[in-house]
């Protein structure tokens, strides 16, 4: 059975056709009853049946499937294009107070986020989301990295203590859900070569902000005998891979989301690379402001992060991501490594994508020396013993090797153009929000 898009066609003109989905739209008249019906894909056609043969009862979400014969008529919404209907079956008839229409909150939207998610646009966003992940795993599979999984429950932090959601572990002992594979994956450098996966990762993020969920699809790879142009590289192409294809792919998806894909149609590697030391020059140049521990602004100075809001001002007038490379090792966390033409910064790199969207993926070197290592995770407060597997890594035939993360919903919030990142997930997980 054929959905909607495919039946608009010339072809099928004046032959029967059957459609199958849920009622979208509902208008009886005396004789008439015009009639949307929305497939198992979102893709709309409108049907006109004679109002003796439609259920008095009919309503909205109701499921249907209609027979008619298919016919060209210029004031049919959504192409011309009509089905003359003369069987209509029904599988379900909805409850008639379907909780979503045309105004409603945010919160009741995602309260209701189940039935929410069938309106065109959320599909539509859907599906760019399937393309990316799709698209993702086929610039992998080209490029000859292996994929992995790795544990979800795990005993170490990766990113700090902060965001740590702890679990009861059978009893007496306890687990974290993970924050990142990255430990994982380095692990699988030794038998695998360059390596990838995409699982999610949880941070318990307190503070409520439009770029993050407490649970993420988080993309990352690693690989050996690199160094930290090619972990570049790798990330640029790979993303303008992904961007040029769903342009393409899911042109009638960014149509219906309004979304003008002229500026995605430019982002071509490479991507501009700047240094953290000439990015926090530019800044102050500008007067950028920081609040600093005690509540005061001070104008932003070497060694501080780098938050949304100075990746705003550097990204303002970019048409491409772009590259801070060289962050200080006190703002990355323990592995990454430290550069040796410049002391106290890492051989670290974020992509900050354009207006103001800010960053989307984190990477860098890792450090292979198992006393440095040591010091650092001690600095942070991390018990060793839960990492003596991954300091074994350093001390059975350790090879330069580093890698990145990309958060998928932010890479979708992007090329989407999404305010709140909770659009670019399905079900999602905030601090207040874990269902439905
Ligand atoms: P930020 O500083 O923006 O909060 P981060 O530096 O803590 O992010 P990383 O640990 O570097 O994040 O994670 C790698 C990537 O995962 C990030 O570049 C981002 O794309 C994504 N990411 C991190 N935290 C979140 C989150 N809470 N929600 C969605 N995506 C996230
Ligand atoms: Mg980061």
């Amino acid at each position: 059975m054929l959905r909607a898009d495919a039946l608009k066609s010339a072809d099928y003109i004046g032959k029967s056709v059957t459609i199958r989905g849920w009622v979208y739209r509902l208008r009886k008249q005396k004789e008439n009853t015009f009639l949307i019906v929305r497939d198992d894909r979102g893709g709309v056609i409108q049907s006109v049946l004679p109002t003796s043969i439609v259920p008095a009862n009919l309503t909205i979400e109701s499921s249907v499937q209609i027979t008619g014969v298919l016919n060209r008529d210029k004031r049919a919404p959504e192409g011309g294009y009509e089905i003359r209907g003369n069987n209509i079956k029904i599988f379900n008839i909805a409850d008639s107070d379907y909780p979503i229409g045309e105004f409603q909150s945010v919160d009741l939207l995602l309260d209701n986020r189940h039935l929410a998610l069938r309106a065109r646009k959320m599909v539509a966003i859907a599906k760019i989301r399937a393309s990316v992940l799709k698209l993702a795993r086929n610039w992998f599979i080209m490029n000859d990295w292996m994929e992995i999984t790795a544990p979800i429950i795990v005993k170490g932090a990766v990113e700090g203590g902060a965001t740590l959601f702890k679990i009861n572990y059978f009893g007496n002992d306890y687990a974290y859900l993970s924050q990142s594979a990255q430990l994982y994956l380095e692990a699988m450098v030794f038998s695998l070569g360059r390596v990838w996966s995409m699982t999610p990762s949880f941070r318990a993020e307190s503070s409520r902000t439009v770029r993050h969920l407490s649970e993420f699809t988080h993309l990352e790879a690693e690989a050996p005998w690199v160094e930290l142009e090619d972990v570049l590289k790798v990330q640029e192409e790979l993303i303008s891979e992904i961007i040029k294809n769903i342009i393409v792919e899911r042109q009638a998806e960014f149509a219906l989301l309004k979304r003008d894909i002229s500026t995605l149609d430019k982002i071509k590697p490479p991507f501009e690379r700047i240094s953290y030391e000439k990015a926090i020059d530019y800044l102050r140049s500008i007067d950028f402001t920081v609040l600093d521990k005690d509540g005061r602004n001070r104008k932003i100075e070497l060694g501080d992060d780098l938050n949304i809001d100075s990746e705003r001002e550097l990204t303002k007038e970019a048409l491409q991501p772009k590259f801070i490379v060289g962050y200080p090792l006190k703002v990355k966390p323990f592995y990454i490594k430290e550069d040796p033409q410049n002391v106290g910064y890492g051989l670290a790199v974020d992509m900050l994508a354009p207006d103001g969207f800010g960053e989307i993926t984190s990477g860098g070197m890792r450090e292979d020396n198992n006393q440095v290592l040591t010091t650092r995770m001690q600095k942070e407060g991390l018990d060793i013993n839960n990492y003596q597997w991954y300091l074994d890594l350093r001390r059975y035939g350790s090879v330069p090797h580093g890698g990145f993360g990309l958060g998928i919903e932010r890479l979708i919030r992007w090329i989407i153009r999404i305010d709140d990142i909770k659009d670019a997930v399905l079900f999602p997980r905030t601090m207040s929000r874990v269902s439905p």
